[in-house]
């Protein structure tokens, strides 16, 4: 049996989680597997029922699981709130919380979808790269941070990135082990002619690469990563970087693909591994039955490959995804004229229904 803990979360999250649960429920039917699903609230939610968005019980819930999926939090309603307060901060608590330092976030052009990406055909089709974060540490933890006032007049806003030499030898040694499986190419993004915590970044990881000689590494600053992925994103295998960096670099990749809708990803530590689609709550479409749940479905296929080892299970539902988009099914974010309109709830039926052992 595997327990696995739900959090919908805002927005879309709600809808496209569904639709995320529809697939795990299809695979225990198909595969006669028991998963139990224990669903919970944190985000926006969270913080109208509780006032705080995730309290140390529904921590506590997703620590004692195999596995965690969240849909998406966050919304205008909440964005005046403290920053202590905000339904993003569960986001940070919760990876924290499960130590999962390492997020991957693969990026591939589903040759059905060549056609909806904004660059050309021959630019985009065959993508095939995967985006290393290290996901609890940099800039988005760094302790010294805050608004404070100026004397005289005036305020400024303080946050700083912090790397330790532990923390990046860990995720430079994940980006060289998945590069084994792959291409055997690592790319390590930094900042390193401006910024200390960069040169200290390449310096480990170039450290850790005395282990992989059989893994070919190259360093590229951020800004330059950046063009390449749009110049020639086939360069690319693994791209191991920053929180921040990989943050910006993987919704920039998303575009490749056509949507963001469609990219999924696993957050994995030592114990515990956090399964989302790198979308956010999209407030715009929200409570419409319009959002794209490939991203989750596939955070799903994820979770069958890394937590549980299902491989068979992975490439089950990445076939169902395949063939519900060759015949022709769209969401509003990927369609194009001639095609067939769906909602999210359409998708997850399709999708589920195609879903073969
Ligand atoms: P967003 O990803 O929610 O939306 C950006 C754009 O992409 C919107 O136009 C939206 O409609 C579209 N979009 C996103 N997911 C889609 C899907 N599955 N199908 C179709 N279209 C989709 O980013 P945002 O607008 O910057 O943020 C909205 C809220 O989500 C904010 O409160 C933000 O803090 C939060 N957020 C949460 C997460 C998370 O929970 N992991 C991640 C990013 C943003």
């Amino acid at each position: 049996m595997y327990k696995i803990c739900v959090f919908p979360g805002d927005g879309i999250g709600v809808e496209v989680s569904e639709q995320a649960v529809k697939i795990i429920r299809k695979l225990g039917e198909v595969y006669h597997l028991v998963f139990e699903i224990d669903e919970a609230l944190i985000g926006g939610v969270a913080v109208d029922r509780w006032g705080v968005p995730m309290t140390p019980e529904v921590l506590k819930l997703a620590q004692g699981s195999d596995a965690v999926f969240l849909g998406a939090v966050g919304g205008p309603k909440w964005d005046s709130l403290d920053s202590s307060i905000r339904p993003e901060r569960a986001l940070l608590e919760l990876r924290k919380g499960l130590q999962v330092f390492a997020n991957l976030r693969p990026v591939r052009m589903f040759p059905s979808l060549v056609g909806n990406s904004p660059l050309k055909e021959e630019i985009v089709r065959g993508v095939d790269f995967l985006i290393l974060r290290e996901l609890i540490g940099g800039i988005y933890f760094g302790d010294m941070r805050g608004i404070e006032d100026i004397p005289g007049g005036g305020q400024k806003g303080i946050n700083t990135e912090v790397y330790t030499t532990g923390e990046v030898d860990r995720i430079a040694r994940k980006a060289f082990e998945f590069a084994r499986r792959r291409k055997k190419k690592v790319t390590s993004v930094d900042k390193a002619n401006i910024l200390e915590s960069s040169q200290l970044w390449r310096k480990v990881v170039t450290d850790v690469h005395r282990s992989y000689p059989d893994i070919q590494l190259e360093h590229r600053y951020v800004d330059d990563c950046a063009m390449q992925l749009i110049r020639d994103p086939k360069q690319f295998d693994v791209i191991v970087t920053t929180n921040m960096f990989g943050d910006i670099l993987s919704d920039e990749s998303a575009m490749l693909t056509g949507s963001i809708g469609m990219l999924p990803s696993a957050s994995l530590g030592d114990h515990h591994a956090l399964y989302e689609p790198v979308h956010g709550s999209a407030p715009d479409i929200a409570g419409q039955n319009k959002g794209n749940p490939i991203a989750a479905i596939l955070s799903v296929a994820m979770m069958m490959e890394y937590s549980f080892h299902l491989l068979e299970l992975t490439q089950a539902v990445e076939r169902a995804v395949e063939q519900t988009l060759a015949d022709g099914y769209r969401t509003a974010d990927i369609y194009q004229p001639g095609m067939c309109a769906v909602s999210c709830s359409e998708m997850g039926d399709l999708v589920a229904s195609k879903i073969k052992a």
